[in-house]
């Protein structure tokens, strides 16, 4: 299918349990494009060595800031003079989130949530690892704005915002095809993480449900994500996703019958998980916990520098 696209997938591993993600090379209008970098790692270095050195790429294209994504961005830029294309927020988030300043508002924030004080270090520790997985920082030259159209490969695919998993995230859609590059807004097998970080959009929750449903609009047949494998009917999935964090929603509501930190309502909906997964869970809890505040299902008191909910 994507040989039929002119699309090559470049699958570059993570070390996470989340263990690959997809980006993508085609020819664009000037050049040689590519859709995501992965992180800075060797690994990845010797993923892109060979293709860099047989396509002169022009053009990266970023759809959203996440490390995993973003990461090699820098040094895939240093190493063949392309131009980076992103979203604006989402290069304002990049080129700032793992900066000294942002680290420790991300530490007081930990603090907020109820969590045993060795779990808020580890969790800003690890945070901070990502420092050298991100950098070199790309120098951003293009703003990628809704509805701009880009050649990658045989077509042209419309930019689509669909802020959720991060504030700027793109889908890429072609609709003579049918096709959409659903990045990390629509995965085959896990939901995206949606997190609330005490920053950016206000209800990320309400925002992915949005983007969901502007992408239900279009009907999309074929689906090509950046984890996992490309599959059909990307109204179905969405569907899924949709039920699924209505379920959570109810779960959540369940759990604030007296009042609660973000910590233990987070430990009564998630068991067993690394200090990476800790993190994602956190920011998840908390987004639902958000939601319910914001659609005044729940109330929240910050008592002795805690955050606690109470179901209405
Ligand atoms: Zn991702």
């Amino acid at each position: 299918m994507l040989t039929d696209l002119g699309v090559t997938q470049v699958t570059i591993p993570l070390p996470f349990r989340l263990n690959h993600v997809n980006c993508f090379l085609a020819e664009g209008a000037r050049g040689w494009t590519i859709i995501d970098a992965g992180l800075n790692t060797t690994i990845s270095r010797d993923c892109w060595q060979p293709i860099i050195e047989k396509h002169e790429i022009t053009d990266i294209i970023l759809t959203h800031y996440h490390p995993d994504h973003f990461g090699y961005s820098g040094k895939l830029q240093q190493l063949t003079n392309a131009e980076v294309w992103m979203t604006e927020v989402d290069a304002h988030n990049g080129l700032t989130f793992w900066e000294p300043d942002s680290l420790v508002e991300v530490d007081r924030n930990y603090q907020m949530c109820g969590l045993p004080s060795h779990l808020s270090t580890e969790l800003t520790t690890d945070e901070k690892s990502f420092n050298a997985q991100v950098k070199p920082y790309p120098k951003v030259s293009h703003t990628l704005e809704e509805g701009m159209k880009i050649l990658f490969g045989k077509y042209e695919y419309e930019i689509l915002f669909t802020p959720g998993h991060s504030d700027g995230l793109i889908t890429l859609y072609n609709k003579e095809n049918s096709i959409l590059f659903s990045t990390d807004h629509i995965l085959p097998r896990i939901s995206p993480n949606i997190s609330y970080w005490f920053r950016g959009i206000r209800n990320p929750l309400q925002a992915f449900f949005m983007s969901l449903e502007k992408i239900k609009k279009l009907d999309v047949d074929f689906v090509i994500p950046s984890h996992g494998k490309p599959f059909k009917n990307a109204t179905n999935r969405i569907e899924e996703l949709l039920l699924h964090h209505q379920e959570r929603i109810e779960e959540v509501y369940g759990y604030l019958k007296k009042p609660s930190t973000i910590f233990e309502v987070n430990s009564k909906l998630f068991k067993k998980l690394t200090i990476h997964e800790t993190r994602f869970a956190i920011g998840e809890t908390l987004a639902h916990l958000e939601y319910l505040y914001l659609s005044n299902q729940c109330n929240k008191e910050l008592i002795n520098g805690t955050w606690f909910y109470e179901a209405v």
